[in-house]
């Protein structure tokens, strides 16, 4: 059988059919595939893994396609597109059980729990797709609230290199179901997860803007807030990219996630503080479903995006001084600093593949290029960053754009990646999933970790 006769069920697509150019295009990349498999069921997924495997194609596995580095498509290879795997199913509204797709998007899911009076924390983008977002971490509007979407994670069904449909939880592979959070799409494909939800129903929800006169000042000032904030209260910092004859401005994203019922004094104490961080150029903030506040990301035209980011253990001088540098540094650079702690941080850092529980904030760094930028331009660019990094204790997987073998390594302690290659030995030794943060396949038996 040839790359181009398959049994890959009805919803292939090859170069030259209609719709071609939009499947393998994702949102930050656009690839030449040899074609796009849609499954609609596991034994589906399993079909096209067997198929790449017996034709050697390189596999990109997509879910809501924005990796950020754009792994979810390629040239030449095959794309798994689970798009048909988007349902959201309530298994027990008494647990609040709910079992995603692996292709469902984050608004799908925020739609699909809202009438029950439920959210789950996640991303704050509604087309992210639940596949990479889970599978890296999941860092959201509730993440001290609710800590990570993996956090809440409870099990998973994979299909795995050698076409097996498995089980993944506390009691059916707990190797497997460690890796998945936070190891990314390295072990298998996730057809779907199962969460239990929040009760969330509605949530304060805005931003403040403020002029920047002194992003030291600024973060410190904020830092304090978050720091004395109830875990209701997550925030983002941005530091908006400097452009020539536009005074700077710093952004401030909230949301105050309190139990169903509570009253709005307790928001608006929490809010209070963040008013009176610098000069408030303009303030919205609102009650709103929280299916409401998960955005619809565009990416500008015409620029070369590149991100990069890294978990600060503590936002002290040393990192603040860089931060406010690399900023006003001469490529307009926008700077997002995430509140972590509350449920976040209690965690234990063993507990998941994400281990970096101890981290104060996510400082994730945005680079704007023209789009014809080289990567010499990028390196340069990237300069400044450099001495922020190097303070950081680690990356998160998802907001790296870049996935170099230093790069996926500085995302895991030492210790976690080498339980991370071992379970990658056990369940895809020939490193068929390789189109990811990819973590190599142990060479020895050694650090099997827990039994499979
Ligand atoms: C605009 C934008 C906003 C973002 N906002 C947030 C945010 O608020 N919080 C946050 O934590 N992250 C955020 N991210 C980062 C995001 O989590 C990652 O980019 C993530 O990889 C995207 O997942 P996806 O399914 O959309 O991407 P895809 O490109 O479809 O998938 C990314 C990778 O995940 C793996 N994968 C996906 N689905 C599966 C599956 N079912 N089984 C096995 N492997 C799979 C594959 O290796 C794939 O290459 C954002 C990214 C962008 C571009």
């Amino acid at each position: 059988m040839s790359v181009y006769e398959t049994d890959l069920g009805t919803d292939v697509v090859r170069p030259g059919d209609p719709g071609y150019d939009d499947a393998a295009r994702v949102f930050l990349a656009t690839g030449e595939p040899a074609c796009i498999v849609r499954p609609r069921g596991p034994d589906e997924v399993a079909a096209a893994v067997a198929h790449a495997a017996r034709h050697d194609l390189a596999v990109s596995v997509r879910s809501g396609g924005h990796s950020p580095v754009g792994h979810g498509t390629n040239t030449g290879g095959m794309v798994i597109d689970l798009t048909h795997l988007g349902a959201v199913e309530v298994l027990d509204t008494e647990r609040r059980l709910v079992r995603i797709g692996g292709g469902a998007t984050w608004g799908r899911v925020a739609a699909a729990v809202e009438p029950y009076g439920w959210g789950l924390t996640a991303g704050d983008t509604s087309d992210v797709g639940v596949g990479g977002l889970t599978l890296g971490g999941g860092i959201g509007w509730m993440v001290r609230r609710h800590g990570l979407a993996i956090d809440n994670l409870v099990g998973a069904r994979v299909v795995t290199a050698d076409g097996r449909l498995l089980t993944a939880s506390h009691d059916e592979h707990p190797d497997l179901f460690w890796a998945l959070r936070g190891g990314g799409g390295n072990f298998g494909i996730v057809v779907d997860f199962d969460f239990v939800a929040q009760e969330v129903a509605t949530v304060h929800h805005g931003t403040v803007t403020y002029q920047l006169d002194d992003a030291g000042r600024l973060i410190r000032r904020w830092r304090d807030v978050m720091r004395a904030a109830p875990e209701e209260l997550s925030s983002t910092l941005v530091l908006a990219p400097r452009m020539p004859d536009v005074p700077p401005t710093a952004i401030l994203l909230l949301c105050y996630a309190g139990d169903p019922g509570s009253g709005q004094s307790e928001a608006d104490a929490a809010i209070e503080p963040l008013l009176e961080l610098g000069e408030v150029r303009e303030a919205s903030i609102t009650e709103r479903p929280y299916a409401e506040i998960l955005e619809h990301a565009q990416h500008p035209p015409g620029l070369r995006m590149v991100a990069r980011n890294t978990l600060a253990r503590e936002l002290g001088e040393e990192v603040i001084t860089a931060i406010a540098w690399a900023h006003a540094g001469a490529a307009p650079t926008a700077f997002a600093l995430r509140s972590l702690g509350g449920a976040f941080g209690r965690v234990p850092a063993d507990a998941t593949a994400f281990a970096h529980r101890d981290a104060e904030a996510m400082v994730v760094c945005g680079l704007m290029l023209p789009a014809a930028a080289s990567e010499e331009d990028v390196d340069r660019a990237l300069r400044p960053w450099r001495s922020v990094a190097a303070l950081g204790a680690g990356t998160y997987v998802n907001f790296q754009g870049s996935a170099d073998p230093e790069d996926v390594a500085a995302a895991y302690p030492p210790a976690t990646y080498d339980r991370l290659a071992a379970v990658k030995r056990r369940y895809d030794p020939g490193n068929l999933f390789a189109l990811n943060h990819n973590i190599a396949p142990a060479t020895t038996d050694e650090a099997e970790g827990p039994a499979a």
